[in-house]
């Protein structure tokens, strides 16, 4: 099973994906996977980031994941394109926005994904693609406490009391 976490940069992806790798969760970065086996299509050097030619990202993480019933956990804001449940992280605009200046991101990156925030973007992409979404409000949480959240939906799923 396919559990995408998604969200907007800066919602803490990443961050919690470690946690739970550390718990002994499956993860795939798929940033780093693209970027590592040039998945992508082209180099958008003025936005500083490439886009994914999806196809091949799609049946690599599917080579990876192979007949594996147990869970894996696809770390990108595009895992909601493949995954069968789908985990958003969500963040006030504010407090986003502090996340993306800490880590130097250019201001209209900033006000990109902040806007892109605002207006549920991955949200509403994810329940277009998906059966089953859930939202995880990061706002104010450490990402050890956000990671406690995304655990207990994991767990509900497997038992199928969700
Ligand atoms: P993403 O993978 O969604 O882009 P990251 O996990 O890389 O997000 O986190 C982006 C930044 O926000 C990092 O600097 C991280 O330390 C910080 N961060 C992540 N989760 C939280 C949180 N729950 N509360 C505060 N800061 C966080
Ligand atoms: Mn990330």
């Amino acid at each position: 099973m396919i559990i995408g976490l998604t969200g907007t940069p800066g919602t803490g992806k990443t961050s919690v994906c470690r946690i739970l790798e550390g718990r002994g969760y499956r993860v795939i970065h798929m940033n780093d996977l693209i970027k590592n086996e040039h998945l992508y299509s082209e180099v958008d050097e003025e936005r500083d980031t490439v886009v994914a030619d999806m196809d091949r990202v799609l049946s690599r993480v599917c080579e990876l994941v192979g007949d594996d019933e147990s869970v894996t956990i696809l770390d990108s804001h595009m895992s909601h394109y493949i995954a069968d449940i789908v985990i958003v992280l969500r963040t006030a605009p504010s407090e986003l926005k502090k996340r993306l200046e800490a880590r130097n991101y250019s201001d209209p990156k900033v006000q990109e994904n902040v806007e892109a925030e605002c207006l549920d973007v991955i949200l509403v992409e994810s329940v277009e693609w998906c059966q089953l979404v859930y939202e995880v409000d990061t706002t104010g949480r450490g990402a050890d406490d956000v990671a406690e959240d995304v655990e207990r939906i994991i767990s509900g799923v497997l038992s199928g009391d969700d």
